[in-house]
């Protein structure tokens, strides 16, 4: 059966090196057979902000409006607002997903937050028992896909923004990981504004060439859910003992006051 990818794309311009890299991805990955849906934020003009709104019908608690409760309320009576819906359909069906962005204030664009704050709603993406790599989404992969205005070294462990593990680790543990998704390596392309012309159709090529191959990567590794014991979700006495005797702690965030693993948010198999 066909593979299905959704790449959810936020870029106001189609003339931006984003829309480069979506095209890309759109082209090569339907050459190979995959079926692809591209959810255009701006074109859509995809609500940004978590509100009552996203309900339809009456709220639990209009007084205390509390967004969690209510759309996971609302999920299990099929009462979610139709564009949150329809992209719940889509990453239902989809087999990987790929965030295509600017990186904008070492994070997503908000028009992209919105998307994860609105569509990645409790009880459809994840629960208390179903996160992490016992996420609702394990069966699944996700991976970001994204351009930077600064030059790489900015943000290695000894530039002014420091080390690009560290800014990957909030979205790709804490959102895409928590969520249960099998998250590949992220595709990084540094600066393009500032390279030449050959540079970025080089970029490009780079892209295409690690496309062609991507439903078959290793994702990046992240400690299991049974690390950690139920009642505190601390590491297990016995799990930190086992990491006491070694270089690095379990993960980048879960780093037992040991220095950081090298590229384990930007490498598989680190
Ligand atoms: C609010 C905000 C916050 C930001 N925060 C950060 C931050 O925290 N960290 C950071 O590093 N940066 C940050 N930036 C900068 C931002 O990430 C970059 O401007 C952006 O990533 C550049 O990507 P682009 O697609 O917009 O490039 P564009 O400017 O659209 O394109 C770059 C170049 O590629 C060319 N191009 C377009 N299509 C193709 C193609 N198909 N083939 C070859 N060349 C092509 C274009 O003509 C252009 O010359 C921020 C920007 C904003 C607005």
């Amino acid at each position: 059966m066909a593979q299905k990818v959704l790449i959810v794309y936020a870029h106001q311009s189609p003339c931006s090196f984003n829309a480069g890299a979506k095209d890309a991805a759109v082209e090569v990955l339907k050459a190979k057979g995959c079926e692809v849906t591209v959810s255009d934020l701006y074109d859509m003009k995809f609500k940004a902000t978590a509100t009552a709104e996203d309900i339809t019908g009456e709220v639990k608690n209009a007084e205390h409006f509390r967004y969690a409760q209510e759309t996971k309320l609302a999920w299990e009576e099929g009462r979610l607002s139709s564009d949150i819906t329809e992209e719940q359909r889509k990453v239902t069906e989809a087999d990987l997903i790929i965030f295509q962005f600017p990186m904008y204030w070492f994070s997503v664009p908000a028009i992209m937050k919105g998307w994860i704050d609105r569509v990645l709603t409790p009880g459809f993406a994840y629960s208390q028992e179903k996160r992490y790599s016992q996420g609702m989404f394990k069966d699944k992969k996700a991976m970001l896909s994204f351009t930077t205005g600064s030059h790489e070294p900015m943000f290695s462990a000894n530039g002014i923004h420091g080390d690009i593990n560290v800014s990957l680790w909030p979205l790709q543990n804490g959102i895409l990981h928590y969520c249960g998704f099998q998250v590949l390596a992220p595709q990084i392309f540094w600066a393009p504004s500032s390279q030449t012309p050959e540079a970025r159709k080089s970029m490009l090529d780079d892209w295409c060439t690690r496309l062609d191959k991507l439903m078959g990567e290793e994702p990046l590794s992240f400690p299991p859910l049974d690390y950690f014991d139920e009642k505190h979700f601390q590491l297990k006495p016995d799990v930190a003992e086992k990491f006491a005797s070694q270089e690095f702690g379990p993960a980048l965030g879960v780093h037992l006051g040991k220095p950081l693993p090298h590229n384990s948010q930007v490498k598989a198999g680190v």
